[in-house]
């Protein structure tokens, strides 16, 4: 059968973040003739298996904690059955259903053709998309979008490695799991942790150093590596799996690892869930890059430039495929900003995302916030000599009422610089630092110095005050 021809103005490859983004300001604000090809489910990995059921999967286990902590405010509790877990996740994938629905009628509002497919370039400006009825299309662009995302990358290649799953595979979990292992130190693995732990699941974290969270600031690393064991994760230092067997008689999974230099090795079994977590791979396998002629790195990322120009005019790329700040909104606002810089008017034609100072948040318990450098960063980019350090720790008033077993720490640290004390970096744990910190992050993006934050009146009794009082 002949491939069906079609042509657009601007083809856009993955539809999550970034592509939806940059798809949907072409043809809505430009009138762009816009195609966007999606091989899974529009949304990408934010709305289907990252952020979204990750903060929906957070929210109950914040309730977790509060049903635990309201004693101390003298209710009187009672739960009469553990968390509902399958109940939970049923609702919670209706929820990704309908944002599925809003995603496609948006599209459709936005007249941006759709095709459900493989994509692959099969040159300079033409798209090949395998159809899901068998058949293929082949798109001739004028421009073309790289937006393919990443995937949980592989476990290492030990026996039994492949019995456990990835963090894809976290949000299949259909009961609640008695006893997990997680393996990862970055935020997702962190996450996780976290989620089960408060959720009633006895949870085993492995980590290859002494603390996790190590691309964050060291106040950070620490306070949230020891707030995790003191709330009854076991955690596992300098620890790597070296064998995972499956029970015949239970199907739960024997994990053997060896910690420390000297090779001691221990065995966790009983264990429901393996979840590696140990990183992303850039998307990039039978998409076709060799035949456009397209570069990547050594690690597999798609090579840009501030503009999201790849190597080949007319191809770009942007998201987590480029590997720069692997984050949603990042995605989105390079997608939108390529789109006005290619299709606007010409005041837009320098348009680009600027990545520095975004800011993150790990949804931890307790929560964690981060902007700017970090002290290390600061300390080589500055010299230790010309910047200045603002830390506090503190209770924050809501556990003023709790029983010390169920106070949970807070710590802030401002990094300044120079004369005029630029705030060049912000890190914040405790209670709601997620919400806190997006009005911070303008602040901070705006250049703001020390003398700015303190001459804004504290907004007592608030945890955030702190940070406008620090001394
Ligand atoms: C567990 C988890 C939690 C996360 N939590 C957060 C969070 O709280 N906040 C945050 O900002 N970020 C979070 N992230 C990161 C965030 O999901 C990504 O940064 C973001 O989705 C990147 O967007 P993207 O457009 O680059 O790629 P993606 O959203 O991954 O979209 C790429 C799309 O391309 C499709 N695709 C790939 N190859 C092809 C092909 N050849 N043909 C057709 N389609 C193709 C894929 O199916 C996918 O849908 C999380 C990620 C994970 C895994």
């Amino acid at each position: 059968m002949a491939p069906i021809t079609k042509e657009a103005d601007f083809v856009v490859i993955g539809g999550g973040s970034g592509g939806l983004g940059a798809a949907r300001r072409a043809a809505s604000q430009f009138g762009v003739k816009a195609l966007i090809i999606e091989s899974k489910r529009l949304g990408g990995t934010c709305v289907n298996v990252g952020c979204v059921p990750k903060k929906v999967t957070f929210n109950a286990a914040a309730i977790a904690e509060t049903i635990h902590e309201a004693k101390n405010y003298g209710f009187s509790v009672q739960e009469t059955a553990p968390f509902d877990w399958t109940t939970f996740k049923t609702k919670r994938d209706a929820y990704i259903k309908r944002l599925n629905g809003i995603y496609e009628r948006n599209l459709a509002n936005d007249k941006v053709e759709y095709l459900h497919g493989w994509a692959t370039l099969k040159s300079q400006n033409e798209v090949e998309v395998a159809l899901d009825d068998g058949s293929t299309a082949l798109v001739r662009a004028n421009k073309i979008l790289i937006a393919t995302g990443g995937n949980p990358t592989a476990p290492p290649p030990i026996p039994g490695a492949e019995l456990g799953i990835n963090s894809d595979g976290f949000f299949d979990i259909d009961t609640r799991p008695k006893k997990v292992a997680v393996v990862g130190a970055g935020y997702i693995a962190v996450e996780f942790a976290g989620m089960f732990n408060a959720l009633g699941t006895e949870t085993h974290l492995f980590i290859r150093y002494d603390t996790f969270l190590r691309a964050f600031d060291p106040v950070i690393q620490e306070g949230v590596t020891k707030e995790y064991e003191r709330l009854g994760v076991h955690l596992h230092r300098r620890s790597n799996l070296s064998r995972v067997e499956r029970d015949p008689a239970d199907g739960t999974l024997t994990l053997t690892y060896v910690t420390g230099d000297d090779g001691t090795e221990s065995t966790v079994s009983g264990v429901d869930h393996l979840i590696w977590a140990i990183g992303r791979t850039p998307a990039i396998q039978g998409l076709g890059l060799e035949n456009a002629g397209v570069e990547v790195n050594a690690q597999g990322y798609v090579v840009v430039d501030d503009y999201q120009n790849t190597n080949v005019p007319h191809i770009y790329a942007l998201g987590d495929v480029t590997g720069r700040v692997e984050l949603t909104p990042v995605a989105i606002a390079a997608g939108r900003r390529l789109a006005e810089r290619l299709f606007g008017p010409p005041e837009f034609s320098a348009r680009k995302l600027n990545y520095d100072n975004i800011p993150s948040v790990v949804f931890a318990h307790p929560e964690v916030g981060s902007i700017g450098l970090t002290e290390p960063q600061a300390v080589e980019k500055y010299g230790r000599e010309n910047i200045k350090v603002y830390k506090t720790n503190f209770t924050a008033m809501y556990y003023a009422m709790m029983d010390p077993a169920d106070k949970a720490p807070t710590s802030y640290k401002l990094i300044v610089q120079g004369p005029d004390e630029k705030v060049v970096g912000l890190h914040i744990m405790g209670l709601g630092s997620g919400e806190m910190l997006q009005g911070f992050g303008v602040a901070v993006k705006m250049g703001a110095t020390k003398a700015d934050f303190d001459s804004c009146v504290a907004i007592h009794p608030t945890s955030a005050e702190e940070l406008v009082t620090l001394r």
